[in-house]
C-alpha cells in the first residue's frame, strides 16, 4: 500500500490538519493500492493564506522569469512522463496507449500552449490616454475530476502561472494520484513556494470550504453539472468569479449525404473512447429514418471490436470505468434503455462475457431512443450509444438542441450549406463538421447552457485568471 498522506502546502509536503484517509482503487481489479487524506476547512485555510502571502512577489513577477519557470515545468514533466502515464492507467483505468498519446500529453500540451501566449500575450493595452490592463486575477481555486485528470489539472494551472496567479488544487479524491505526482513535478521545477498548493479531499468538504473561502478571488470549476452549481451558489457570497466545464450530451448529426460507415464508426469510437468517459463525447447519434438498419450495421461492429480489457495490457482499447458508483450508475441507466423500450444493438447488462473483476462495461448501442427517454437526456459517462432517427435537418436540429447541455456537437455531411446552417444553429461550445477530433488544445473549449460558462484552453483560458483594470491619465 503506498501511503501519500501529505498536501502540497507553501512549498512543503505537510500532514492534514486531522487524520482521515480513503484507499486509492485500481478499477482494473477492483484493489486498493494507496491511501491519500481527505482534508478540511483547516487544511484549505492554510493552504489559501500560504496562497495569498505567495500573491504579493508571484503575482509581481516579469514575463520571462514566468516563461523560464514554465519552461523548467516542461522539462521536468518529460522527465517524468513514463511514470505519469503509468500513474494515469492505474488510477482511473485509461489503455497505457491512450494515457501516453492523450492523457499524459494533453498536460504537457497545456504547459507548452501556457508558454506560446505568454509570450507575446499584452497584458497593457492602450487606448488615447487610457491604459487597459491585465492583472493577475488573485489566488485561484482550482477543482477537477477524475476522468482526464492531468489534462484538466493542466489546463488550468499553466495558464494561471502564466498570468501570475497563485492557486489551491483540490483534485478528484477519486483518481488523485497523477495529481501528486503533478505537484511533485511543480516542486521540482522550483515553483516558488505557495505559488500551487494542493489539498485532497471531498467536494462537500474541501471543494465546498474553497468555494465559500474569503481568501479565494476566483473559482474553476470541471466536474458535473450539479458540482458546478453547488460551487456557484457557495462562491456567491463573497462575489467570486466562476467558471465551470460541466457535463453533456453531445449530438453527432449524420445527414443522407455523408459517408456513412466513416461517420458511423467514427461516432462510435469517439463515443467509447476513455470508455466513454469523456464530457464532450458524442453520446447521442441522429441518424435518417431511411439509413437507420445500415448504421446499426456499422455501429454494431465498430462496438464489437473495441477490445475491452487490462489497461496495461497490449492491444486493450478499452479500460475499466473508473470506479463501482460509475459502473452501477451505468448498469442502472443501461436497464433504463432497456425497460423504456430502446432496441438494444449490442452490449447490455453485466460485465463483458469471462470478465468477473473490474469495472468493466460492455460497449453499448441503442437503437430506436427517442429524445425523451432517459438515455437521451441523462448524461451516462460511460460506453453507451443511443441513436435516434429524423426526417430531416430541422428536425434533426431541433431534437439535438432540446437537451439541457450544450458542450459539442458534430454534423456529417458534403453540403457546404447544411454544414453552415448546422454549424450556426447548434446551441453548443465546440462543433465538428465531418470529424470528432477533440485533440487541438490551441483553440477554445467550453459549453453553453448547463455545459458551463467560460473556456479552457487557447487565449481565451488567460481571460479566466485576469482581471481588467482601466488606468485613466489625464495629460493635461
Ligand atoms: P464530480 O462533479 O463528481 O466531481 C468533480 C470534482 O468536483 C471533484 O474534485 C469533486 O470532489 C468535486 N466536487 C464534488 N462535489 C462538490 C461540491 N459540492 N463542491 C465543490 N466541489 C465538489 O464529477 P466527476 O464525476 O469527477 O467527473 C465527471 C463529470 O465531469 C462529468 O459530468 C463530465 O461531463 C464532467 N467533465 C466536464 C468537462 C468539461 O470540460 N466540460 C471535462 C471533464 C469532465
Amino acid at each position: 500500500m503506498l501511503d501519500k498522506l501529505n498536501f502540497y502546502i507553501d512549498g512543503k509536503w505537510v500532514a492534514p490538519a486531522a487524520p482521515k484517509t480513503l484507499d486509492v482503487i485500481n478499477p482494473a481489479n477492483e484493489e486498493a493500492y494507496a491511501r491519500i487524506s481527505l482534508g478540511s476547512k483547516a487544511d484549505v485555510d492554510k493552504a489559501v493564506a500560504a496562497a495569498r502571502k505567495a500573491f504579493e512577489t508571484y503575482s509581481r513577477t516579469t514575463r520571462e522569469e514566468r516563461l523560464a519557470l514554465l519552461q523548467k515545468i516542461v522539462e521536468v514533466y518529460q522527465k517524468h512522463y513514463a511514470e505519469m502515464v503509468e500513474t494515469i492507467s492505474r488510477e482511473m483505468g485509461a489503455p497505457l496507449g491512450l494515457s501516453k498519446a492523450a492523457q499524459a500529453a494533453s498536460g504537457l500540451g497545456h504547459i507548452a500552449e501556457a508558454i506560446r501566449i505568454l509570450r507575446d500575450f499584452q497584458f497593457e493595452r492602450v487606448q488615447g490616454s487610457t491604459a487597459i490592463v491585465y492583472e493577475a486575477a488573485g489566488v485561484c481555486g482550482l477543482i477537477t475530476p477524475w476522468n482526464w485528470p492531468v489534462n484538466q489539472i493542466a489546463c488550468k494551472v499553466a495558464p494561471a502561472l502564466a498570468a501570475g496567479c497563485t492557486m489551491v488544487l483540490k483534485p478528484s479524491e477519486i483518481a488523485p494520484m497523477s495529481a501528486l505526482l503533478f505537484a511533485e513535478i511543480l516542486d521540482e521545477a522550483g515553483v516558488p513556494p505557495g505559488v500551487f498548493n494542493l489539498v485532497n479531499g471531498d467536494g462537500p468538504t474541501v471543494g465546498e470550504a474553497m468555494s465559500a473561502h474569503p481568501g479565494i478571488d476566483m473559482m474553476s470549476f470541471t466536474g458535473s453539472t450539479r458540482a458546478g452549481i453547488a460551487v456557484a451558489k457557495a462562491a456567491a457570497d463573497t462575489v467570486k468569479r466562476v467558471t465551470q466545464e460541466l457535463g453533456g450530451k453531445s449530438a453527432n448529426i449524420i445527414l443522407d449525404d455523408a459517408d456513412l460507415k466513416k461517420a458511423v464508426v467514427q461516432g462510435v469510437q469517439n463515443c467509447f473512447s476513455n470508455s466513454g468517459q469523456s464530457c464532450n463525447a458524442p453520446t447521442r447519434m441522429f441518424v435518417p429514418a431511411a439509413k437507420q438498419n445500415d448504421a446499426m450495421q456499422f455501429a454494431k461492429g465498430a462496438a464489437e471490436s473495441a477490445k475491452v480489457g487490462d489497461p496495461f495490457a497490449d492491444g486493450t482499447t478499452m479500460g475499466p470505468v473508473v470506479s463501482e458508483v460509475q459502473f452501477d450508475k451505468i448498469q442502472k441507466l443501461i436497464q433504463k434503455g432497456i425497460e423504456e423500450g430502446a432496441t438494444l444493438v449490442t452490449g447490455g447488462l453485466g460485465r463483458p462475457e469471462g470478465v468477473n473483476r473490474g469495472y468493466y462495461v460492455r460497449p453499448t448501442v441503442f437503437a430506436n431512443v427517442r429524445n425523451d427517454m432517459t438515455i437521451a437526456r441523462e448524461e451516462i459517462f460511460g460506453p453507451v450509444l443511443a441513436t435516434l432517427s429524423f426526417r430531416d435537418l430541422d428536425e434533426a436540429l431541433r431534437i439535438a438542441n432540446d437537451v439541457s447541455y450544450g458542450l459539442a456537437a458534430a454534423i456529417w455531411t458534403r453540403d457546404l450549406n447544411s454544414a453552415h446552417r448546422a454549424a450556426r444553429a447548434l446551441r453548443a461550445g465546440v462543433v465538428y463538421v465531418n470529424c470528432y477530433d477533440a485533440d487541438d488544445i490551441t483553440v477554445p473549449f467550453g459549453g453553453y447552457k448547463q455545459s458551463g460558462f467560460g473556456r479552457d484552453k487557447s487565449l481565451h483560458a488567460f481571460d479566466k485568471y485576469t482581471e481588467l483594470k482601466t488606468t485613466w491619465i489625464d495629460l493635461s
